[in-house]
């Protein structure tokens, strides 16, 4: 019988595990991750106020629950914690979801200047992730650039412009609550290197910063028309051409004097931060041209923003996992069709899926298409890979050398002490955002 580790499980390896049981009426899946609770992006970088893409939970969590399926959380892969040489001695097969850990840098001046953070690290602190660091954010701030205008870069610049009234109903750590809730941040300009038509946000996701109580949406209509796809957007491709539509109305619509003032900006890219009194106080972007090919030339001409919170939004980015090959210019592990090579040789019993595979891109969604084009070749191959002898149980074997996974109740021990602390808060679920507080919840569920 076919034994599959996949670690990571995000929706990459969620989906991979349903692909896999769906596939093969036999097949066992042991699905691991280095965090106690499961569900990667969607439970520690899907915005708290998106409850209605959050709610995919509900659809993992049925994986994760498929009688052939485990969830192993706690366990890390990797040095110090269980080699990947080590892992595929355990299953005949391991898949690799490990998705895009870290932030792509902008590699300018000040850029590591206090007061100046990934939109990875705001959005960790923000969703309650055990790692993350609460270092003020928005203490002191009254103006905020958010460099990027990706999906990312909406979701941290809404989470600026929302009220203590609409963040009290997410599941956002009470920290987290408490210093937006008390936030004087009331300007955001989110400001991006090219023209609207460039833009990476998608259309429903930009339209709903319009919808923001207390809230104006500005954009100078001279600013969008240095892009040449502004006074006809008709050859655009209709996701574009929707943005641009969207852009439009807002440029044709006067501020009202609102709360929050948030500023979206083109052409602009940012070249150095400058400090004031030892943090960042302003960002200097050089404004740009469209080159004629869809990128974007300097003008030698500059402005300064002043900002004394900027969130670098720039993409994410895969790390190297040890033991695995990684080609550091895509930030993923070179792969055919979900099959790992190493040196250009496929690596039996080895594969990956999710951004660990294609890089940052996508929705949750399509992680699904992605998962079962692995998975295919994985169950292409199995007849091959059952031949190898493996341990009857590997999480026995795992326990023998000293792992003591968090399993399904551990997790679900977990979920109820959130539930609690959110009725002690007089709020609904709240995330426990340390992890001691996970361990000593997990822990709950073992006499
Ligand atoms: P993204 O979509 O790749 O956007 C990155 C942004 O950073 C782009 O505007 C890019 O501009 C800009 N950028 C890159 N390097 C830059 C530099 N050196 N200087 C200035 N700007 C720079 O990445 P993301 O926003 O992190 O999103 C990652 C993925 O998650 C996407 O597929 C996204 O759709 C998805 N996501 C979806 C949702 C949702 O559905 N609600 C929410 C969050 C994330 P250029 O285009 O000029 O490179």
């Amino acid at each position: 019988m076919l034994r599959v580790a996949v670690v990571g499980s995000g929706p990459g390896g969620c989906y991979t595990a349903q692909s896999l049981v769906q596939q093969d009426p036999d097949v066992l899946v042991d699905v691991l991750d280095r965090l106690p609770c499961p569900y990667g992006l969607v439970r520690y970088g899907v915005a708290p106020d998106h409850e209605k893409i959050k709610s995919l939970q509900n659809n993992l969590r049925a994986v994760l629950e498929h009688e052939r399926v485990r969830f192993l959380g706690g366990v890390e892969i990797g040095p110090g914690g269980v080699p990947a040489d080590r892992l595929r001695e355990l299953y005949h097969a391991v898949v690799y979801c490990v998705g895009a850990a870290t932030d792509r840098h902008l590699g300018i001046p000040g850029e590591d200047l206090p007061g100046s953070w990934s939109a990875t690290e705001f959005v960790s602190w923000y969703s309650a992730h055990p790692d993350a660091v609460d270092d003020g954010f928005v203490r002191g701030a009254r103006s905020a650039v958010v460099i990027g205008v990706g999906n990312v870069a909406v979701d941290v610049t809404r989470m600026l412009a929302r009220g203590p009234a609409e963040l009290t109903s997410t599941d956002m750590p009470q920290a987290a609550l408490t210093a937006l809730a008390a936030s004087r941040v009331g300007d955001v300009s989110m400001v991006g290197r090219r023209g609207p038509s460039q833009a990476r946000f998608t259309t429903k996701e930009l339209r709903e910063l319009g919808t923001l109580p207390d809230t104006d949406v500005t954009v100078d209509g001279e600013e969008l028309a240095l892009d040449p796809a502004y006074a006809d957007p008709s050859g655009l491709p209709a996701p574009q051409r929707r943005n641009v539509e969207v852009l439009r109305g807002w440029a044709e619509t006067p501020p009202h004097d609102a709360g929050h003032h948030i500023r979206l900006r083109f052409f602009l890219r940012p070249v150095e931060l400058l400090a004031e009194d030892g943090r960042v106080g302003a960002v200097r972007f050089e404004r740009t041209v469209p080159d004629g090919q869809g990128g974007v030339t300097g003008t030698g001409r500059y402005e300064d923003v002043a900002a004394q919170l900027v969130l670098r939004s720039v993409g994410y980015r895969g790390v190297p996992l040890e033991g695995l090959p990684f080609d550091p210019a895509s930030g993923t592990v070179p792969h055919l069709a979900g099959r790992v090579l190493r040196e250009g040789h496929i690596a039996p019993g080895e594969y990956v899926a999710g951004w660990i595979k294609r890089g940052p891109t996508g929705v949750i969604g399509t992680n699904r298409s992605d998962a079962k084009e692995t998975v295919t070749a994985l169950l292409a191959d199995a007849s091959v890979l059952v031949r190898e002898d493996r341990p009857e149980d590997p999480l026995a074997a795992l326990r023998g050398e000293g792992v003591e996974p968090v399993e399904w109740t551990g997790w679900c021990a977990i979920e109820r002490a959130e539930a609690e602390l959110g009725a002690s808060l007089g709020r609904g679920v709240v995330k426990l955002p340390d992890w001691q507080s996970l361990m000593d919840a997990a822990h709950q569920s073992t006499p």
